[in-house]
């Protein structure tokens, strides 16, 4: 019952409290979420601008590589083809020639050349041979009057048939470079593609008649490729190569697109590197891309954020979830527990200061009802005064009529003896009545107890002591209520101790309050009687000699004066040494 009105009080406590927490937390819990994602995204793009510019740096390699191999492959070639003897007759041969740029198609006069002692124009042997020994492409050219023209070559046009005729005209670099007599390398576009390149001047008695060239593809898409597929970026990416129109030339699902829509050509005609989104088949790709120059090629990478994300995004909610919820957990329960403690303990300050109010209201429903017996009293004690002075005074006139030994002395003496206790019953009432009023004076304790006690018959079987310990004796006090008290206290100490015993008054006290103890070694009080001590009427003593009225009187009294009383008893020999003390707290001020 107790615990089921706490419940919702500490309910109604925590509910702001734990709205509180929830919402703070959750909001740090997002924003923890927020910012690994952020991290993570950003963290993504550098990888992948990594990517394509460690891609940027293969190729960079590649190239390199692949000169370094053209320059030795020339040096082979070269070396091939002056091993065999070379005869220049002094003989024209017509020959249809083609320029490779234009298309343009003429006719040109050369000298016939016999190589390895046979026709060099047209021939196979030497430029298969020596691919074969260092693969590319190999050409032997002859001056014309428009540029140097292919007479033996492994090189292929379109249709696949080999470029024999195709000549290199006066105006392009490696003309410049090889009529100067100087070795040309560098990329060079023969027929249709790039190729790396080294051009080799034919000098014969001071004159350039013609050249030995090596290639290599530069753009060998086919090993680009294989290199590219197995590069995989992330779970989504993949790294792909296009041109500047837009031309997808290696990509694992879009080769051979050209994608030409401006969101995806602006960016990278603005800047040689850098970072775009771009939707393909309906999703966001963060594309990172490089111009890689001498290819003039782009490398770009490509991921899809959503599904690189995702897993993290996962991680992130369930693991930020599960800490935010733990902490949620721990500081509810760590304000549950505070709370309950300071209700529990709030509660049980109220329980107590509501015995108090209940004492106290039941204190003074006992001194209304006092008040009330005290009115009632004072009516009974006046109608019954008068008729009993009546029988008080006729009855002695009798008995003090009738001669000694006449029979009816003995019942009129008897009449005089219960109307006498009949005055006592009265007056009695009547003080119990009168004790509303209090008049204060200044007493001095000391010599009040004495005059107290000297009106008290003590038997000689009883030891009075009065012990005084507080320097200040001055009270105020009703001096004839306060005097009833105390001979009312010391009557019944004494009729107590019928054997005879100690009767000890004990004077304490501060600056507030006196304290007087009033004990005696007597028969004690009995516990089931501690309570009803104070009710009119209640009386352990034989009819005629109890009233019940003293110690109701007493308490009236007290309590007029802002006073407590107090009794300690013990009726029960077996459990130490009888006696009975009454405590009376009275305040030195009234
Ligand atoms: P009465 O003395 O006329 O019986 P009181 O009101 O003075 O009436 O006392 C009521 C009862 O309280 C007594 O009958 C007695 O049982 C008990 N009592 C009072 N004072 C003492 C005491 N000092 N020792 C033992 N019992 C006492
Ligand atoms: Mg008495």
């Amino acid at each position: 019952m107790f615990n089921k009105k706490i419940v919702p009080i500490k309910l109604r406590l925590l509910l702001p409290v734990g709205f509180i927490i929830i919402a703070v937390i959750s909001i740090i819990t997002s924003w923890f979420i927020y910012t690994s994602i952020k991290t993570f995204n950003a963290q993504m793009e550098k990888n992948l601008e990594l990517e394509v510019r460690t891609i940027s740096k293969m190729f960079e390699r590649e190239s390199i590589l692949k000169l370094k191999n053209v320059q030795t492959n020339l040096k082979v070639a070269n070396q091939l083809f002056y091993d065999y003897p070379l005869e220049i007759l002094n003989q024209n041969i017509i020959i249809d020639v083609e320029n490779q740029k234009t298309g343009q198609k003429h006719k040109a006069s050369i000298k016939r050349w016999k190589h390895n002692n046979s026709d060099l124009y047209g021939s196979t042997y030497f430029v298969d041979k020596t691919q074969e020994l260092i693969g590319g492409t190999i050409s032997v050219f002859q001056k014309i009057d428009s540029g140097f023209v292919r007479v033996a070559t492994n090189v292929k046009k379109a249709d696949g048939s080999r470029a024999v005729g195709t000549y290199i005209p006066n105006n392009s670099p490696v003309v410049e470079s090889i009529i100067k007599g100087q070795t040309y390398y560098g990329r060079a576009i023969v027929v249709n593609e790039w190729y790396t390149t080294a051009y080799e001047p034919i000098v014969v008695d001071n004159d350039i008649v013609g050249i030995v060239y090596v290639g290599d593809k530069e753009k060998d898409l086919a090993e680009l490729k294989k290199i590219l597929y197995t590069l995989k970026i992330g779970k989504s990416g993949y790294p792909f190569i296009f041109d500047k129109t837009g031309y997808q030339l290696i990509h694992p699902t879009h080769e051979g697109e050209t994608w030409s829509d401006s969101s995806f050509l602006n960016p990278i005609r603005k800047a040689n590197q850098g970072i775009f989104y771009y939707q393909l088949d309906d999703r966001d790709k963060t594309i990172a891309f490089t111009y890689f120059e001498k290819f003039e090629l782009y490398i770009g990478a490509s991921i899809i954020s959503k599904i690189e994300n995702k897993e993290l995004i996962n991680d992130a909610i369930i693991g930020a979830s599960v800490v935010g919820l733990i902490a949620i957990l721990f500081l509810l329960g760590f304000i549950y527990y505070f709370t309950t403690e300071r209700i529990y303990k709030f509660i049980k300050m109220l329980q107590v200061s509501n015995k108090k109010l209940a004492d106290a209201e039941l204190a003074l429903k006992q001194s209304e009802k006092l008040a009330t017996m005290g009115q009632i009293s004072a009516g009974i004690a006046h109608e019954l005064n008068n008729p009993l002075g009546v029988i008080t005074m006729y009855s002695n006139i009798i008995l003090d009529e009738l001669k000694e030994d006449d029979p009816h002395i003995k019942d009129v003496k008897l009449i005089v003896e219960q109307a006498d206790r009949c005055k006592g019953i009265v007056s009695g009432l009547l003080n119990f009545a009168r004790k509303n009023k209090v008049k204060p004076q200044e007493v001095n304790i000391k010599e009040f107890i004495q005059r107290s006690l000297e009106s008290v018959v003590i038997p000689l079987n009883i030891n009075t002591q009065v012990v005084i310990h507080t320097h200040d004796l001055i009270i105020m006090i009703d001096r004839d209520q306060m005097m009833q008290v105390f001979t009312n206290l010391e009557k019944n100490a004494c009729e107590a101790m019928p054997q005879g015993g100690e009767l000890i008054i004990e004077v304490n006290g501060d600056d507030k309050n006196m304290v007087i103890k009033i004990s005696d070694t007597g028969i004690g009080i009995a516990e089931e009687n501690l309570d009803k001590l104070f009710t009119p009427f209640f009386t352990t003593k034989e009819i005629g000699k109890g009233t019940g009225l003293g110690l109701p009187l007493v308490y009236g009294i007290i309590k007029m004066h802002r006073g407590k009383i107090d009794v300690n008893s013990n009726a029960d020999s077996a459990a130490g040494k009888t006696g009975t003390t009454f405590i009376l707290t009275l305040p030195r001020v009234f």
